[in-house]
């Protein structure tokens, strides 16, 4: 596990501390993947909150129509502007801080020039405004989801413009402005922890996304090595250690007497006599052609195919009967005819030729993979014995090899 892998891990498991800054790496890397859909979000949540604030004008006409005009200059003339000259710059790219500060800016903006009209109206009822105030506040922490030291800063400096309307602007009820700063007090505590957390949970699902990522593309790549590690090269059929590995279970057991399957262990007819005339490259192509030849006369959703071991390979064939293994074995020696390879030193009609040797379990006696495999090896035998370019089945599963033997 490299260094970056062990902070995020450290992250993850973090408990305590404030949780809002990565270490520098991370930061970074969580600045680059969010920022710009960070500022796209921001760029939108700006237009709703302003036209929500030039909304607001509904209420200023009932509110205090004594100020109508300077309302819709602040609004419309002033803040709707600023608004949009921040949106105008995150949609164009700036800097994470930047983008933070001018959200920032956007919301104490807000909150002078509101403060600005709740001053400058002398309507009883424009102190009712000093209870909307917590919007802004809402706007900031939640809506825009300022950083958390941007929303703390933010939501103080608010807090500081409600501490000097409560103190300049008195309430016509006794108390009201006391009640409003408690009011606004708590909902920007609330507001304050909303945000914390809401920025905890988009940093941890940030770091849990990039595990779950890196767990991916782990077993992707453990899988591939699986893979490389299961193929022979050359004929990029199975290897010996995988086929030996996927036969494990039957290995060493008598097994069950009824599990049905054929094995085939096929040998190159004069292959050293091939490589002796046509050269070893010549001859890893011709072993390449005949592997892809054997693959494609079985069925290879079911059968396996490897390479056991120089010019030799073996096909297991589950659920076959030995005569069914032996027709399959016929059609892998078709198939190999059929590719007319030129072979000058053999004795089978100059092409190259294959010689099968087939056994099968399940034929009454429980027995070994490995005495099925050297059934198997026997029968090959008897195949290259008779000539080659010919499949032979092992001799006691073969009515008529025993009838040719009792003849004998
Ligand atoms: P038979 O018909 O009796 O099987 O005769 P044969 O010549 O095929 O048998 P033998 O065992 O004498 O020779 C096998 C040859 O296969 C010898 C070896 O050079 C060749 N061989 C084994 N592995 C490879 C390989 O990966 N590439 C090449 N080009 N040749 C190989
Ligand atoms: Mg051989
Ligand atoms: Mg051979």
């Amino acid at each position: 596990m490299n260094d970056l892998m062990v902070q995020v891990d450290r992250q993850i498991q973090r408990e305590g501390g404030l949780g809002v800054h990565f270490p520098a790496e991370i930061e970074a890397r969580f600045e680059h993947d969010i920022h710009v859909a960070r500022s796209h979000k921001l760029a939108c949540m700006g237009a709703v909150a302003i036209s929500i604030y030039v909304l607001f004008l509904l209420n200023d006409r009932r509110f205090r129509p004594d100020h109508m005009l300077e309302a819709i200059v602040i609004r419309v003339g002033i803040m709707t502007p600023i608004a949009l000259i921040c949106i105008y710059m995150l949609k164009r790219g700036v800097s994470p801080v930047l983008r933070e500060m001018l959200m920032t800016a956007l919301v104490c903006f807000a909150m002078i020039f509101t403060a600005l009209l709740v001053q400058l109206s002398v309507s009883p009822h424009s102190f009712l405004d000093l209870f909307a105030l917590g919007l802004i506040v809402l706007v900031g922490n939640v809506l825009f989801q300022l950083r958390f030291w941007y929303a703390l800063c933010s939501s103080a400096f608010h807090f500081g413009v409600m501490l000097y309307l409560v103190n300049a602007h008195p309430a016509p009820y006794e108390s009201g402005g006391f009640m409003a700063l408690m009011v606004f007090l708590s909902i920007t505590l609330f507001l304050i922890i909303s945000n914390l957390r809401s920025e905890k949970a988009e940093r941890l699902s940030y770091l849990l996304l990039r595990e779950q990522l890196r767990v991916e593309e782990f077993t992707e790549k453990h899988e591939e090595f699986r893979r490389l590690a299961s193929i022979d090269p050359l004929t990029e059929v199975y290897n010996r250690r995988h086929f030996d590995s996927l036969v494990s279970p039957l290995l060493g057991k008598q097994v069950d007497s009824r599990l049905q399957y054929g094995v085939a262990m096929i040998d190159v007819d004069h292959f050293k006599a091939y490589n002796d005339h046509y050269g070893h490259v010549k001859g890893d192509l011709c072993l390449k052609r005949i592997a892809t030849a054997i693959f494609e006369s079985v069925h290879p959703d079911v059968d396996i195919v490897a390479r056991f071991g120089g010019e030799e390979f073996v096909v297991l064939l589950p659920s076959c009967t030995p005569q069914q293994a032996l027709a399959r074995a016929e059609e892998i020696i078709r198939h190999v005819r059929d590719l007319a390879l030129p072979h000058a030193g053999s004795s089978r009609h100059g092409i190259v030729t294959i010689s099968i040797g087939v056994s099968a379990a399940g034929t009454g006696q429980g027995c070994s993979f490995e005495t099925i495999l050297k059934q198997a090896d026997e029968a090959l035998y008897r195949a290259k014995a008779s000539g080659r370019d010919r499949c032979e089945l092992f001799a006691q599963q073969d009515p008529q090899a025993l009838g040719r033997a009792f003849a004998g």
